[in-house]
């Protein structure tokens, strides 16, 4: 038996003004996009041959340009038409939270999934590995017969979950009957921050899961947080069961509406976790926190969920208070003050326009000061994401230094401050551009605050006009019954 694969990763935030192209995306194709995909041994073991068809997969980031999402459909599409003759399942990993520029659907995965099952007609297994973050509606999953997502969010179970997927499709492939999810869309709408797996309700959802899929009439369960980056009839959440074989559904139909219930009626548990405040308030606190070090995330402008690190409001709401404290930013991606600062030496005196002023939150501010370090800027651990020189930019008159970039990196691990010459631990304060505090972050840090700071990652929902999604929505508005999205 041959089963067809594909891997379609894009989160994309129709607040960011960049559009994705091809530059933006990580292309592998054949033999590197069958080892991208870690589960060949999976399909080998039940003498299953993998076709490759393409491996795409972007960082969060702005839409996709149109001419880029053709491509990725021609590298899929074509294959699978190609192919046609010999498959006899088709496996994907798709995340579900792409949109692209000037598609009608906006949802890629939805888009995709529809030609795909008009190629293979109504009946060919195929199965999708999900992550939470991504919106799965009624329609998609009509024309899919698994579909899982990964449990924990930070997704820690990423590739465990995609192994898991494809074992169950072997199953569906290897014993073959009739199976098709049950989903429950749910009128929910909240961010990444508010729906940490630790945490409840997501801890206790998770469990109820779990507990779910031991019954062997439960082949899969899986809950959708949804992605709220861009505005479409898709968003929300969701609860899937796929019963195991046809006898199974009336008792999968009644797991399906109990963890419905119990999501709906925790609602009000999706909150912040740990410290968080406005911007204001948030400065005022970390300054009069007395030990080190302290943590400020701006968490409107998530590098880590595509925002571009060039708002510039946490450092102008710092500018306002005295202080003899040591903070650094880092950093503020601002590539024509980068220019600038990358023509001095350690020591040189500049005056910078900080801000890249593409709208309020950028909106520029003039600092005087030293080039106080010069040293490499790098995503993560190590050089191999090597991007260019980091510049330590101190203001004048202050303890406030501020690495000056021209990209929109994240800071996270004691290896990137140190690459920059900005040890950690050297300061008092330290904003990074993130939501909730990164894995590697924790054990460093003495006390944390989330800043509720405008911008394309903007945590709290409920200011995002939108127009598209389904009403009554929680929490755009309260109300008490439960219904589902249709
Ligand atoms: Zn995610």
């Amino acid at each position: 038996m041959k089963v067809f694969v594909a891997h379609f990763n894009a989160e994309c935030n129709e607040h960011i003004s960049h559009i994705v192209n091809r530059d933006d995306f990580h292309f592998l194709y054949g033999d590197d996009c069958v080892k991208a995909m870690k589960v060949e041994d999976i399909f080998n073991k039940n003498d299953i041959e993998v076709i490759p068809s393409l491996y795409a997969n972007t960082s969060p980031n702005g839409m996709i340009g149109k001419e880029t999402f053709d491509y990725i459909c021609e590298c899929i599409l074509n294959p699978l038409k190609e192919h046609l003759s010999e498959i006899d399942g088709i496996y994907l990993q798709f995340h579900g939270a792409s949109g692209v520029d000037g598609l009608d659907c906006i949802s890629g995965e939805h888009y995709l999934v529809k030609e795909m099952r008009k190629i293979v007609g109504k009946y060919m297994p195929i199965a999708m590995v999900m992550d939470p973050h991504g919106n799965l509606t009624e329609e998609l999953s009509n024309q899919l017969n698994i579909v899982r997502c990964f449990r924990e969010s930070p997704h820690f179970d990423t590739v465990e979950t995609r192994r898991k997927v494809a074992e169950l499709l072997c199953d569906l492939m290897l014993h073959r009957r009739v199976m098709k999810p049950i989903i429950r869309k749910l009128p929910i709408m909240v961010g990444g921050e508010r729906s940490v797996s630790a945490n409840e309700p997501v801890r206790s959802i998770n469990q109820l899961l779990d507990e779910a899929e031991k019954d062997p009439r439960v082949f899969s369960t899986s809950f959708h947080v949804g992605f709220i980056r861009h505005d479409d009839d898709k968003l929300g959440a969701a609860v899937v069961v796929v019963p195991n074989t046809m006898n199974d559904i009336d008792y999968c139909n009644e797991v399906a509406d109990r963890i419905s219930q119990y999501t709906w009626n925790h609602r009000h548990e999706f909150k912040f976790t740990g410290n968080f405040d406005e911007v204001d308030k948030s400065v005022e606190t970390a300054l009069n926190y007395p030990e080190k070090t302290v943590v400020i995330t701006d968490s409107g402008d998530n590098c880590g969920a595509g925002g571009y690190g060039q708002n510039t409001i946490v450092l102008r709401e710092m500018l306002k208070h005295k202080t003899d404290k040591k903070v650094l930013f880092a950093g503020i991606n601002d590539p024509k003050s980068y220019d600038i600062i990358s023509k001095c030496k350690t020591g040189d005196k500049l005056t910078l326009n900080v801000g890249v002023e593409e709208d309020e939150n950028s909106k520029s501010t003039t600092l005087e000061g030293t080039l106080k370090a010069i040293g490499k800027q790098q995503k993560g651990f190590s050089s191999d994401f090597d991007l260019g020189k980091s510049y330590l930019f101190n203001i004048k008159d202050t303890n406030i230094d501020v690495i000056i970039m021209n990209d929109n990196i994240q800071y996270g691990t004691m290896e990137q401050f140190d690459a920059a010459n900005a040890p950690f631990h050297d300061y008092d304060i330290v904003v990074v551009k993130m939501g909730y505090l990164d894995t590697y972050l924790i054990p460093e840090t003495k006390f944390h605050i989330m800043a509720l700071s405008d911008g394309p990652t903007i945590q709290r929902s409920e200011r995002i006009p939108f127009k598209m999604i389904a009403r009554p929505m929680w929490p755009m508005d309260e109300f008490e019954d439960l219904y589902f999205i249709k």
